[in-house]
């Protein structure tokens, strides 16, 4: 597509025209989990039909397809992140299993003593998995600082740096208050000083294409429900030297190149570390999301999203008592908020009575809940099929909510 017309890409995501509680459905919870387009729903149905066995199984036709199939969408992934190989693109059921894959991987790195820094605007899946790796190692888990704003704080950063720091474990974009963090720069800082970097780009991809070979991270992960794929899959991106040294994550089929009681040996890379029959038509289905994406053009996509949130920071003064919490100056469309009087979980019901879909509570970010003193917000997070109209309906709904309720 040449320009962008978002009711004709609303046409390609069947489950947005629909009445919920009597009223259009608004779905503006699209950080928890974005809707498929009829593509994606397409591809995997006919590899049901049409393709379906195991995979790498060789011996038969349908096997062949079905490889063809699920290693077509590894490649895909490859160029969508611009990795040097496929060798280096790790499916796994999603960002959270292909985290708890790297922190496993390196536990054997790290010793009493070691630190290992996240920020304090994290998601769960990417501090838990390493309190617990650190609980095994003796290692230390340390939160960068986040400004009142909303941003990393830098001289946080620079100051939590010293030579036990192993590992630098950050969230390219905030799935609370939408901030994109400059990576770049904290990745090229690191890795002046030997510290391993993983990006968390689940809520990332959904709205920018990332480049692992500009951003030269050691390791990128992301989940495919959230970038318009099926859920049950999502993938890791590892340099190949280091994937080659970390140990498998589980053992089973294959993963392995040879079992036996006396020694079994591992399987070359990616296979190493994909144990069992995979989830073959979600790759698929990913890949189908991928292409999806890449028809578009993402120029025009980021100028709508940008408009959208334009629109919703215009319309805050219009609701009494309504506060932003996350204003930094760069943003994907992702509102958090609170308004004077309401408990989050009741603008969220309160809402969905009006057919309008947001999230309230505290996001799996409970350190970052802390840091602002609330129990949770309510958040309205947009794709680029939501439209200005939505957004309006959205503050006329709160406006509403306000005036019989705060
Ligand atoms: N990291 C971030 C920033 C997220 O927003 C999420 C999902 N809310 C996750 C990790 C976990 O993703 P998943 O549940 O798909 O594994």
């Amino acid at each position: 597509r040449p320009t962008f017309d978002v009711e004709a890409i609303r046409r390609d995501f069947p489950i947005l025209s629909q009445q919920v509680n009597g009223k259009p459905l608004v779905y503006l919870d699209n950080g928890a989990s974005a809707q498929k387009p009829e593509a994606v729903l397409n591809a995997m149905d006919r590899y049901y039909r049409e393709m379906h066995s195991n995979v790498h199984r060789g011996a038969h036709t349908l096997g062949d397809r079905a490889t063809a199939a699920f290693e077509g969408a590894r490649e895909t992934v490859r160029r969508f992140l611009n990795a040097e190989s496929t060798r280096e693109i790790i499916w796994t059921r999603g960002t959270t299993e292909a985290i708890n894959l790297v922190a496993n991987g390196l536990a054997t790195r790290l010793k009493p003593g070691d630190e290992i820094l996240v920020s304090h605007m994290e998601h769960h899946a990417n501090i838990v998995p390493w309190q617990m790796i650190a609980e095994r190692t003796g290692a230390r888990v340390l939160p960068i600082q986040v400004t009142p704003d909303g941003e990393l704080d830098l001289d946080s950063f620079h100051s939590l740096l010293n030579g036990r720091t192993r590992v630098l474990a950050l969230t390219h974009v905030s799935n609370v208050l939408g901030t994109v963090n400059p990576v770049a720069p904290l990745i090229e800082e690191a890795k002046k000083r030997g510290i391993l970097t993983l990006i968390d780009g689940a809520q990332a991809v959904p709205h920018f294409q990332p480049d692992v070979r500009a951003l030269d991270c050691d390791f990128y992960v992301f989940s495919s429900h959230k970038v318009f794929g099926p859920t049950g899959i999502g993938v890791l991106y590892g340099r190949a030297q280091l994937l080659e040294e970390m140990p498998p994550y589980q053992g089973g089929g294959e993963m392995i190149e040879r079992v036996s009681f006396e020694r079994t040996t591992w399987n070359v890379l990616p296979y190493k570390f994909e144990a069992g029959t995979p989830a073959i038509a979600e790759a698929v289905g990913l890949g189908a999301a991928l292409d999806y994406l890449n028809g578009l053009d993402r120029v025009a996509v980021e100028a709508a999203e940008s408009a959208l949130l334009a629109r919703a920071n215009d319309l805050v003064d219009s609701v009494p008592g309504m506060k932003i919490i996350g204003t930094a100056r760069e943003k994907v469309p992702v509102m958090s908020f609170k308004i004077e009087g309401l408990h989050p979980s009741d603008i969220g019901t309160l809402l969905d009575q009006q057919g309008i879909a947001i999230r309230t509570g505290h996001h799996c970010a409970m350190p970052l809940m802390d840091f602002y003193g609330v129990p949770g917000t309510a958040r309205a997070s947009f794709a680029f099929y939501n439209t200005l109209e939505e957004v309006d309906r959205l503050f006329t709904g709160l406006q509403k909510i306000q005036r019989l309720f705060a």
